[in-house]
């Protein structure tokens, strides 16, 4: 899972990525600053790992990963190439979902590119320059589509009639998740949406940048943000980012201990990987042995073949079959022998759909 991090200058996108992956990359006070994405990869908190290692300590434990990359230069005009543009633009299409930092924290020192705080305007901004991109995208889909419908061909006529429905919108100034949370889309033209890899498809998770004294309650600011992502189906997650940039430089005791004072229970990694897999419609199965204790990712619905392929791309094809049990068997059991004994392994075929947290062996053949 790759998540893009955007967000106008200064809203603290450096501030959060450094935190989130120790990168030690730059921040400074100062538009542009990163200039080339920046890729870092973080960890993603699972308690479920701890229980599986107490029954079954392996040589090493691997959670599962958050690719990051944070895609700065993104200003008014970038869909012009004003700023950093069309560069920034194209490592947005690549995402599996954007993670844009809105600020909603006030402080006189750090200058805010258009004057005053107001995430709702900054989140337009940000919008505005990516539906542009979009509709250049859609206006020359179109024509080639029209062409190739006036020929007869049966794709491109349902390609010109989805296109019809992308165009108003974006003309409109809404980004196309609207209208995938709108519902009117059916499966054959969701499908056939991402073949076009439009920007505003994507899914977003707001980050709102408050000051750490708005971390509980929440202010007026993150409640308009709250009710913009959900207009568009996303979610919103409140962070100090100049607190987590704190927290990363902290050993686990003195970081458990800043926590505390503060009346927070976990970094804020942990809710923005939470945010990140619901709104992608993600989970968890995991694999356990003596080597190691591991967390692999894939979308809800995923059978036994799909999940075993996330591990090797082979494996689908060769699937044979999975020995699957859960995490409360574990607990129970303590041990995968009495798991086998008591009869609660299952196998499972081809068409068993992976749930969230199953323990997985699969049987591949040659
Ligand atoms: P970027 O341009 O979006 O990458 O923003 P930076 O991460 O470089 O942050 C810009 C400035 O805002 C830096 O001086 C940060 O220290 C400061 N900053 C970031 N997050 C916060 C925050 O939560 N509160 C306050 N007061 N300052 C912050």
């Amino acid at each position: 899972m790759e998540a893009g991090i955007v967000g106008l200058p200064n809203v603290g996108k450096s501030t959060l990525f450094n935190a989130l992956t120790s990168a030690g990359i730059p921040s400074e006070n100062f538009p542009f600053c990163t200039i080339e994405p920046n890729v870092g990869v973080v960890p993603v908190p699972d308690g479920r790992l701890d229980t599986i290692t107490q029954y079954i300590p392996p040589q090493k434990v691997i959670p599962a990963a958050l690719r990051l990359v944070d895609i700065a230069g993104i200003v008014k005009g970038a869909s012009e190439g004003e700023g950093l543009g069309n560069k920034f633009l194209s490592h947005i299409r690549s995402v599996d979902a954007i993670l844009h930092v809105v600020r909603c924290f006030e402080d006189d020192d750090i200058t805010h590119v258009d004057g005053s705080v107001d995430p709702i305007r900054d989140i337009e901004v940000i919008d505005t320059e990516l539906m542009l991109s979009d509709l250049a995208t859609v206006d020359s889909a179109l024509q080639k589509a029209a062409r190739n419908a006036k020929s007869g061909d049966k794709d491109a006529k349902a390609r010109l009639a989805l296109l019809q429905k992308c165009q108003p919108v974006l003309a409109e100034g809404k980004p196309i998740r609207n209208l995938i949370a709108s519902g009117s889309l059916d499966p054959e033209e969701l499908k056939a949406l991402k073949s076009f890899g439009f920007i505003t498809a994507k899914q977003v998770l707001y980050v709102a940048n408050v000051d750490e004294d708005d971390l509980h309650g929440e202010g007026e600011l993150v409640s308009r943000v709250r009710a913009r992502a959900e207009e568009e189906g996303g979610a919103v997650v409140p962070v100090c980012a100049k607190l987590e940039s704190e927290l990363a430089e902290l050993d686990d005791a003195d970081r458990d201990e800043m926590l505390e004072s503060v009346g927070l229970e976990e970094p804020a990694l942990a809710a923005l990987a939470r945010a990140a897999y619901k709104l992608l419609g993600y989970q968890s199965y995991f694999t356990a042995g003596e080597k190691e204790v591991r967390a692999w990712t894939i979308p809800i619905g995923a059978t036994a073949p799909q999940a075993a392929g996330v591990i090797h791309t082979d494996f689908e094809a060769k699937f044979i079959r999975a020995e699957v049990y859960t995490l409360d068997d574990l607990v129970q059991h303590k041990e995968e022998k009495a798991i086998r004994d008591a009869g609660k392994l299952r196998a499972e075929g081809k068409a068993y759909v992976v749930q969230d947290g199953d323990i997985c062996h699969f049987l591949t053949g040659a």
